[in-house]
């Protein structure tokens, strides 16, 4: 027995990184997975690697700041699984480093868009469904950029700050329904979204240098935190609600420090 035996799941940005590790991990934990990110070719390929290893799995195109796409993947898995009992909305873009004096309104709502608005609009379309049942797990990726400066743009980062009010504040509003809601917030992880920081130092010699922040000295994997979105996603998780769970290698827990060796 898988520790998602008989669970229908979705997990969005599923054809990269975190999403597509979760994905494989879900499904291979015994759940029903629909996939979903924006590129049909990518998600396809996440969706093929579960088929491989002898998962069942879904997978949908769709954008996820966008209210009528998103409520069109979660009847999808309701019609096609015959319920919903996780949702990891895990989709983002980073917006890259923009200076202030040129961010734009349009820049702003673009990265609050996918990245806030979009767990919002899951929440929406998950919810009654999980209520209905008294009984449902929702995830959404955060980051450590949530918590403090220095891990992102500033709209990046004040989306993933929402992030982390959005599920403590509807974990609030489902009070008394038994859904749960949750968020990760990852260190540096080696993805698609990170790619161009480690290209970077790979070209210039020094990437013995990333990820040495943190008290594990290292950077993470997307199946690291994968590992997390399952916890939250199985009844291992049935008291824990409304929390945004660091998974970082202790990166958001320290002041800053020179003393290193
Ligand atoms: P990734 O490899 O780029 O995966 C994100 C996936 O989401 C991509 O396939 C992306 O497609 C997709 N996506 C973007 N906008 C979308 C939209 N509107 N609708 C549907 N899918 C969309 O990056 P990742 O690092 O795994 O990111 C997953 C989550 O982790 C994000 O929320 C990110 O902010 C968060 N996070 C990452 C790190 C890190 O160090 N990697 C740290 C903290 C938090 P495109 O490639 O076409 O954009």
């Amino acid at each position: 027995m898988g520790r998602l035996s008989g669970k229908r799941a979705i997990v969005t940005g599923a054809g990269s990184g975190i999403g597509r590790a979760s994905a494989l991990l879900f499904a291979q934990e015994g759940a029903s997975v629909v996939a979903v990110d924006r590129v049909e070719d990518a998600v396809d390929e996440t969706a093929a690697m579960i088929r491989k290893a002898g998962g069942k799995v879904l997978s949908v195109a769709a954008d996820v700041s966008d209210e009528a796409a998103v409520n069109g993947f979660v009847d999808h898995c309701i019609k096609e699984f015959g319920g919903l009992d996780v949702v990891y909305a895990n989709a983002g873009i980073s917006g890259g480093m923009v200076p202030l004096q040129e961010q734009t309104v349009a820049y702003w709502q673009e990265i609050l868009a996918v990245n806030l608005i979009g767990p919002f609009l899951a929440i929406k379309a998950a919810s009654p469904h999980m209520i209905k049942q008294g009984k449902g797990s929702i995830i959404c990726t955060a980051s450590v950029a949530g918590l403090r400066a220095n891990a992102g743009g500033t709209p990046y980062s004040a989306s993933k700050a929402g992030v982390i009010s959005l599920v403590q504040t509807v974990a609030n509003e489902l009070y008394g329904t038994g859904v749960r809601v949750n968020a990760i917030c990852p260190g540096l992880i080696e993805t698609g979204m990170t790619k161009p920081i480690f290209d970077g130092a790979r070209a210039r010699g020094t990437d013995d240098k990333i990820g040495q922040l943190n008290p594990l000295k290292r950077y993470g994997l997307p199946p690291e935190i994968a590992q997390a979105a399952l916890f939250l996603a199985s009844d291992d998780a049935s008291y824990v609600n409304g929390q945004a769970i660091a998974v970082d290698g202790g990166l958001s827990s320290t002041h800053p420090f020179a003393g290193r060796r």
